[in-house]
């Protein structure tokens, strides 16, 4: 059992934070990755054309029309592909892809991707906009920029403007200017871990998880600051914590008191569950439970997402 060789406060803080319930589904998750997935880029492509080029059996995804799901055993052959390395297809873990479709950007809207590298998302958001109107794109990780800036080229995404800087500062220097933002926050990444490779779970101690938190609330606030009034942020993580999900989002609804509110999301799967209303002796807002923990399951692997909504005064 994987139990054996994740921290041990790791597995007790996760069995406190799902459901008895969903506890062994989500241990296995870390010994069995989730299905590898891949989206139509439609900035280059149509479905129709990358399924013809690629030759390789795709599964479609009810929820999202562009996303495809493939046997691993077909990987290398997606990794190798024309389609891949001309920028036609993005192999992406379909969690991956809720936080574009909950912050639901239409053309020639004004959005802030606060946190963008690799570029996951930044890619998907330029597709639903059609590359018109305008997409800023943040990161403040030097090589991690340079990678971004080569995707976004290879991708087609031409609307994209770059910038590297630090997150926790651009957001107070546009004020209310955006009608969306994405804050897909830098976390400690425990959805990823993998019992067979430890390094992915080496540096994980509940003082790292503090010391992100504390990067996470800067950004949020800057996040929040950004936005036009009547604008929508999507707030996400990849771990688990409440640490770095309810109780930043918590952290933010106290700063921007009765500014912002959560609101439900649009799209439902058997895979979600509530945000949680408590953790440890600390109590959350009752609207918490319109955010959004991902399970992970066969196709995707775990994920956090908050839709928050700051309101017209
Ligand atoms: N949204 C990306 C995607 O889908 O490909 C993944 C984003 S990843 C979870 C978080 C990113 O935030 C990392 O690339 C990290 O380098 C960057 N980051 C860390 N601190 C930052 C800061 N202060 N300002 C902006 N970006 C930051």
């Amino acid at each position: 059992m994987p139990e054996n060789t994740l921290p041990e406060v790791f597995v007790e803080r996760l069995k406190a934070i799902v459901s008895l319930e969903d506890y062994p589904a989500t241990l296995a998750s870390f010994a069995e990755p989730s299905a590898t997935a891949f989206r139509v880029n439609t900035l280059k492509a149509t479905n129709e054309n990358v399924l013809a080029e690629i030759g390789v059996e795709t599964n479609s995804v009810p929820w999202y029309p562009q996303a495809f799901l493939i046997d691993p055993q077909y990987r290398d052959a997606l990794t190798q592909s024309k389609a891949f390395s001309e920028g036609r297809i993005y192999i992406q873990n379909l969690a991956s892809m809720l936080a574009p479709l909950l912050l639901d950007p239409q053309p020639g809207e004004e959005v802030l991707d606060l946190a963008a590298a690799p570029g996951g998302k930044t890619l998907m958001i330029a597709a639903m906009m059609e590359n018109h109107g305008r997409l800023a794109a943040v990161e403040s990780v030097k090589n991690r920029f340079f990678r971004l800036k080569n995707t976004i080229q290879t991708f087609g995404a031409d609307m994209v403007e770059l910038y590297l800087k630090d997150g926790r500062e651009v957001g107070w220097k546009v004020l209310e200017r955006f009608d969306r933002v994405l804050l897909d926050a830098p976390c400690s990444s425990e959805s990823r871990f993998n019992v067979n490779d430890p390094k992915s779970f080496s540096h994980w101690n509940e003082r790292k998880i503090k010391e992100v938190q504390r990067k996470q609330k800067k950004l949020i606030c800057s996040a929040i600051a950004a936005l036009k009034p009547g604008g929508v942020l999507v707030y996400s993580t990849c771990a688990y914590s409440p640490e770095e999900n309810e109780m930043v989002v918590q952290h933010a609804l106290k700063k921007f008191s009765g500014k912002i509110l959560i609101e439900p999301a649009e799209i439902h799967l058997d895979n979600f569950r509530p945000g949680l209303l408590r953790w440890k002796k600390k109590e959350f807002d009752p609207s918490m439970k319109q955010a959004i923990r991902v399970l992970p399951n066969q196709f995707m692997h775990g994920f956090f997402l908050c839709k928050i909504r700051k309101i017209c005064i």
